[in-house]
């Protein structure tokens, strides 16, 4: 049996309050499974709220959403590694599409930011995946590869085996229309084999883009995918719970 990695990314949903109510209801529908762990991304301010609701129960992890390279300074709304730390986060995305598209974050960004969730001790979740326009042009592993070497090249081995991958094909994401799970087997193929080439050869490597009840089956029987990365369906608690339990004996 494959473990699995479930991440809910709530994107900006979700304050404090309506996190916690989340977290009861969440708890209340979902046990500890084999195998299987659940990592939280809330918004920066839901963090403390979301780690204090789910403290003691080992499966489940609290990350950050985004952080800034430098650890402490004048950068007006921006937060740190320690700082997410300080409020429960033990992991981060990184290079998540819509810090790219919307607010600019180029490969050079997402380097300092793997560096900097390294150096504060939080698994860094790298993103990465192509537009439409790109999958269309043929440029899919191009993009992907170039990504890849954008954020890792550099690391050594043992920090390179610390980083999650999250393949999010961006036509993908919040569309309703997900790639095929033979489709996504291929990309993540390519991306082992860029991994195993600078000495990770045991990645995890997630899939996202609108994941839900209906696709999660067929997408977790494939064999290279690791878990999923959601962001609509992971913001009603009980859905989520259950797609958690998905597949599961
Ligand atoms: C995401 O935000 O990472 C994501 C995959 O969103 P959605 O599941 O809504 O497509």
């Amino acid at each position: 049996m494959k473990s699995l990695l479930f991440a809910a990314n709530w994107k900006m949903h979700l304050g404090p309050a309506d996190a916690r109510a989340y977290c009861t209801t969440f708890l209340a529908h979902s046990a500890p499974m084999p195998g299987r762990e659940v990592w939280f991304f809330p918004p920066a301010a839901s963090l403390e709220a979301v780690s204090g609701a789910l403290k003691g129960r080992a499966d489940l992890r609290v990350g950050a959403q985004d952080i800034h390279w430098e650890a402490k300074g004048a950068y007006t709304g921006a937060v740190s590694a320690g700082i997410v730390s300080q409020a429960g986060a033990r992991a981060t995305l990184v290079g998540h599409s819509e810090r790219r598209k919307i607010f600019g974050e180029t490969d050079a960004d997402t380097a300092r930011k793997v560096r900097a969730a390294l150096a504060g001790g939080l698994t860094p979740m790298l993103c990465v995946g192509e537009e439409l326009k790109e999958r269309e042009a043929g440029n899919t592993l191009a993009v992907v590869t170039r990504q890849l070497a954008g954020a890792l090249d550099g690391l050594s081995a043992g920090d390179i085996e610390r980083v999650v991958l999250a393949y999010e094909p961006v036509w993908a994401i919040g569309t309703g229309r997900n790639a095929t799970p033979q489709d996504a087997g291929a990309v993540h193929r390519q991306i082992r084999t860029w991994l195993a080439g600078h000495g990770a050869p045991h990645p995890r490597v997630l899939y996202g883009g609108s994941v839900n009840l209906g696709n999660i089956a067929a997408l977790l029987a494939e064999a290279e995918i690791d878990g999923v990365l959601v962001g609509g369906a992971s913001l009603e608690p009980d859905g989520w719970a259950q797609l958690v339990r998905t597949g599961a004996p």
